[in-house]
C-alpha cells in the first residue's frame, strides 16, 4: 500500500501543474487529473450482447456473472498505459467509481487476479489490486488482499491452443484463506481469452465460496468477433 500512496503523491504533484485532458486537450477542472469527465464518459463500452458473446465462447464457465466495462479502445489503452507504466493510480479511482455505479455491490469480499511476485516486483504494483483497493474504499466492502496466490509464472494465453492453455493454467492459483460461503467480486484489468479469470473462479469455487462474479475493465472487441475457440478450463 505504501507504493499506492507514493503514486498518489505523484498525482498530487500534478495538481500543481496545469493539467489537460489526454483526449481533448481541454484544461481539467475541479482537481481532476489525466482525463476530463466528458471524455471518460465517452469511452466505448461493451454491450450486453458483446458480453454474452464472450461468455458463449468459453468452453467452461466457473463464475456466476461477468461485467466487462469498456472496449479496449485506443483511449482506454492510453489510460491503461498511464496507469500501468507511469503509475497514475488516480485512473484506478475512476475505474472503481464506474464499477460501483454499475454493480449492486452486495459482496462479502472484493478480490483481484494476482500477479506472480516476479512480475509484481518488476511493475511495482498490480493494477487490478489497486482498482479493487479503491473499490473497497468507495463501497466499504472487505478487501481480499491475500485470498488468491499466484504460484506459477505463466506466459500469455492468447497465442496458445486449447491444450496448451489448459497446461499453462494448471496449478497457477491457490486459495490461501477461508472463503467458505462467501460472495466474491473478482477484479481483472484486461481480459482476452478468459482462461485466467475462469481459473481463478474455479479455484475459488473449489474452496467453497458461494458466488464469484467478475469485473473486467476491458476486452478487445476483435477477440469477440474472431473465430478463435476459447477454453476457460
Ligand atoms: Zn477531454
Amino acid at each position: 500500500m505504501i507504493k499506492i500512496l507514493k503514486t498518489i503523491g505523484t498525482d498530487f504533484l500534478n495538481l500543481l501543474l496545469p493539467a489537460i485532458c489526454i483526449s481533448c486537450d481541454q484544461s481539467l477542472q475541479d482537481g481532476r487529473l489525466i482525463i476530463c469527465e466528458k471524455c471518460y464518459n465517452s469511452l466505448p463500452k461493451i454491450s450486453p450482447e458483446q458480453t454474452n458473446a464472450f461468455i458463449n465462447r468459453l468452453a467452461r464457465r466457473d463464475f456466476n456473472k461477468i461485467y466487462i466495462m469498456f472496449e479496449f479502445s485506443e483511449l482506454f489503452q492510453n489510460l491503461m498505459h498511464l496507469f500501468k507504466y507511469d503509475g497514475h493510480q488516480v485512473i484506478a479511482t475512476y475505474f472503481a467509481a464506474t464499477i460501483k455505479k454499475k454493480l449492486k455491490m452486495d459482496y462479502d469480499i472484493i478480490a483481484f487476479v494476482p500477479l506472480h511476485k516476479t512480475k509484481q516486483r518488476e511493475r511495482g504494483f498490480n493494477q487490478s489490486e489497486v482498482i479493487a483497493y479503491f473499490l473497497c474504499k468507495l463501497s466499504g466492502l472487505t478487501f481480499g488482499k491475500s485470498i488468491l496466490l499466484r504460484d506459477k509464472y505463466t506466459q500469455s494465453q492468447t497465442k496458445l491452443n486449447r491444450a496448451q492453455r489448459k497446461e499453462n493454467m494448471r496449478d497457477v492459483f491457490k486459495v490461501v484463506e477461508n472463503i467458505e460461503n462467501k460472495t466474491i467480486l473478482l477484479i481483472d484489468d484486461v481480459i482476452t481469452t478468459g482462461a485466467t479469470i475462469n481459473e481463478c473462479a474455479r479455484v475459488l469455487k473449489a474452496a467453497k465460496c458461494k458466488r464469484v462474479d467478475i469485473v473486467a475493465m476491458a476486452t478487445p472487441v476483435n477477440i469477440l468477433q474472431s473465430k478463435l475457440e476459447i477454453d476457460g478450463s
